[in-house]
């Protein structure tokens, strides 16, 4: 579709106006580099999905993957409840605990959801955690990555590449794009939107968002510079406002917390992220031995934003940013995970409350 009005538009003139034909020339020739550029970064799904496992194998090697069946059960469990009832359910949705004490979430294309050890030791109920989820769920559904890696110039190709080239070099640019969050503003809002709404329809508080954004502001609060995925405080409470507002406008009325299971599932001790100074709202939590806790790469992303540039310039990207920068476990390997449909329709019935 999209071709062809580049073709209506290009030929209209050049049949009005021959004897530019040098000048339309040169036009033509961009128009079509640009559209061949378009074409060869138009990805099916199959190659998307290709791309997902790039990029999380690139995550996994940085990070590392924690090697316990049992969490990552109940990550896929929260998290494939969410994806069946998302715009793409019949993507491999798959659902990775990264080892690291670093605050993060990742969604790579095709379906690749990360979310690391330090996140769930921050997050303090499953309501949380599908609202997070949903967040990076929403990304993947959105094509969010899909599209930056498209609109990247950062990638430049001979005239010799092969697709595989140009797969090659989409998953580098990706695996950039999201270890720097540079995703949209508009992205970043557009996420919280579907993926709250998204954890709402199962029957998830969708206030769980808002509420991690704002502990992961106070963990952050002794950071000097906003940096990765660290909201400055005014950005974040923006965001919480526009995440008041969609609830509202939304009549997103959902009230399970499932904060029991959520402790009886995940029981990880907060600790402290070098780079990240203590701050008494996080040493508070961590005394008190409850998780506290915030933090997603792409959440803060929104918050770092300080110009008007549409995307978001990462202030942090080259220069300090200790959740990205925190040291990951040594196994790389992935945790295989099966659920059926009995499981998944259980674990249904106890989002509630
Ligand atoms: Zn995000």
């Amino acid at each position: 579709m999209k071709r062809l009005v580049v073709i209506a538009t290009l030929t209209a003139p050049l049949v009005l106006v021959s004897p530019a034909s040098a000048q339309f020339g040169s036009l033509g020739k961009a128009l079509g580099k640009a559209q061949q550029l378009h074409d060869e970064l138009t990805f099916t799904e199959a190659e998307e999905i290709q791309l997902g496992r790039d990029i999380s194998a690139k995550l996994r090697d940085k990070y590392g993957v924690v090697q316990d069946p049992a969490i990552h059960k109940y990550v896929t469990l929260v998290g494939t409840v969410l994806a069946q009832a998302s715009s793409r359910p019949k993507l491999p949705w798959t659902f990775i605990v990264l080892d690291t004490d670093g605050i993060n979430a990742f969604a790579a294309p095709g379906g690749f959801i990360h979310i690391t050890r330090g996140a769930l030791a921050l997050i303090q109920n499953e309501a949380e955690l599908a609202d997070v989820l949903g967040h990076e769920i929403s990304h993947v559904t959105e094509k969010h990555t899909l599209n930056a890696i498209t609109k990247s110039k950062a990638i430049s190709l001979g005239a010799e590449a092969t697709r595989s080239d140009i797969l090659s070099q989409a998953a580098d640019r990706g695996y950039s794009i999201l270890l720097e969050n540079k995703y949209d503003r508009g992205d970043e809002l557009d996420a919280d939107k579907v993926g709250v709404a998204l954890a709402n329809r199962v029957g998830y508080a969708p206030t769980g968002l808002a509420a991690f954004l704002t502990r992961l502001n106070q963990r952050n609060a002794g950071l000097k510079e906003p940096s990765g995925l660290f909201a400055s405080h005014p950005e974040t409470e923006a965001r919480v406002e526009a995440l008041g507002k969609v609830i509202a406008s939304g009549h997103l009325t959902s009230t399970a917390t499932v904060a029991a299971r959520y402790h009886a599932s995940v029981n990880y001790p907060l600790v402290a992220v070098a780079g990240v100074p203590q701050s008494s709202a996080t040493s508070a939590a961590a005394s008190s031995g409850a998780s506290s806790g915030l933090g997603l790469s792409s959440l803060s992303a929104v918050g770092r934003e300080r110009s008007s540039n549409q995307t978001i310039s990462s202030a942090g990207s080259r220069g300090v940013n200790p959740d990205r920068d925190a040291k990951g476990g040594p196994n790389k390997a992935l945790v295989p995970v099966t659920v059926t449909a009995a499981e998944v329709a259980a674990f249904r019935k106890g989002i509630v409350g």
